[in-house]
C-alpha cells in the first residue's frame, strides 16, 4: 500500500497510533471509571461486557492505529507535528482555558488537519479526501479552504476518548446518494474537536466552541461554556441525527443518550 502523503511504501503491520502514545497518558485521566461505566450498564442493550473487558478493549479510539504512512513521513514531519502542538494539546486534554497566539492556533489546525486525513483515509472504502488534496496539504502543511475547525470543552468522562465520524451525503437528480463530505468529532480528555470536511459551503458553526479554521488574524480564545454530554452527542450527529450515539457508541454497550438529560433518573434496560 502507498503512504496516503508521498506515495512512499507502507511497512506491513498494525500501523502507527493516530493519537502519539506520548498523550495517552495525559488521555487516560480522564476515561470513564468503574462508576461511570455501571450507570450506563443499566441502559446496555445486547450482552454485557465484564469492565475487564471494555478496559482492555483493542480499539479504544485514543489508542486507534492506523497504517496509512510510510515510515518516513510517521518519524519525520508528522511526528515533528505532534511535538510541535504536544504542549498546547496537553493544555487542552485537561480542560485549561488556553489563548492561542495566531501561529500557534494555526500549528494545532494543522495538526488536526493531519489526523482528520488520517482517519479519513483508515477505511479506503469510506474514504472522501482526494489524492490531490492529500497532496497538497503534506507539500503546503496548510489546512484547505473546505475544512472548518472548531473546538470546545466538555468535563464528562464519557466523551473523553471518541472519535466518531459521520458521512455527509446528498440526493443526486437521479435520486442517487452522494457522499460530498464528512464531519469528525473528536474526544481528547475533556477537548473536543469538530472537524467538517465539506466542499460546497461553510456549514453551521456548533454552539459553545471556538472556531479554529479558517483562521482569523488573531490570537484565539479558548474559553466557552462547557458542553455536556448530551450536547456533544447532538453535535456529533447533526448531519445524522437518527445514527447511533457518537458519545457511548466507541464502548460495547449503546445507550441511547436522546432519551437522558443530566441530573435525570435512567429507567432499566429493555
Ligand atoms: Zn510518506
Amino acid at each position: 500500500m502507498e503512504c496516503i502523503w508521498c506515495g512512499g511504501r507502507v511497512k506491513k503491520g498494525r500501523g502507527e497510533h493516530l493519537w502519539s502514545q506520548k498523550l495517552h497518558s495525559e488521555i487516560v485521566q480522564h476515561l470513564p471509571d468503574e462508576a461511570d461505566i455501571r450507570s450506563y450498564q443499566a441502559l446496555e442493550r445486547g450482552p454485557r461486557p465484564s469492565l475487564e473487558k471494555l478496559k482492555v478493549r483493542q480499539g479504544h479510539p485514543y489508542k486507534i492505529a492506523i497504517n496509512r504512512v510510510c515510515p518516513n513521513c510517521n518519524n519525520g514531519w508528522m511526528n515533528q507535528l505532534d511535538e510541535r502542538v504536544r504542549p498546547t494539546v496537553i493544555e487542552l486534554i485537561h480542560g485549561r482555558r488556553v489563548t492561542l497566539p495566531n501561529d500557534e492556533a494555526r500549528a494545532l489546525a494543522s495538526w488536526i488537519t493531519m489526523k482528520m486525513m488520517v482517519r479519513d483515509q483508515y477505511d479506503p472504502d469510506t474514504a472522501i479526501l482526494s489524492t490531490a488534496e492529500l497532496r497538497d496539504f503534506y507539500i503546503t502543511r496548510e489546512p484547505p479552504s473546505n475544512i472548518w475547525i472548531w473546538a470546545g470543552f466538555c468535563e464528562s468522562p464519557l466523551t473523553a476518548n471518541m472519535c466518531h465520524r459521520v458521512p455527509a451525503t446528498a440526493r443526486s437528480q437521479s435520486g442517487e446518494s452522494i457522499k460530498f463530505g464528512a464531519a469528525t468529532t473528536w474526544g481528547l480528555g475533556r477537548l473536543i474537536i469538530f472537524a467538517d470536511f465539506f466542499p460546497v459551503a461553510m456549514p453551521p458553526p456548533p454552539e459553545k466552541t471556538v472556531k479554529l479554521w479558517p483562521l482569523v488574524e488573531q490570537d484565539v480564545v479558548l474559553n466557552v461554556p462547557i458542553m455536556d454530554p448530551v450536547e456533544v452527542d447532538r453535535l456529533a450527529r447533526r448531519y445524522n441525527p437518527g445514527g447511533p450515539s457518537a458519545v457511548l457508541h466507541e464502548f460495547t454497550f449503546a445507550p441511547d443518550l436522546k432519551s437522558r438529560r443530566p441530573g435525570t433518573t435512567v429507567k432499566g434496560s429493555r
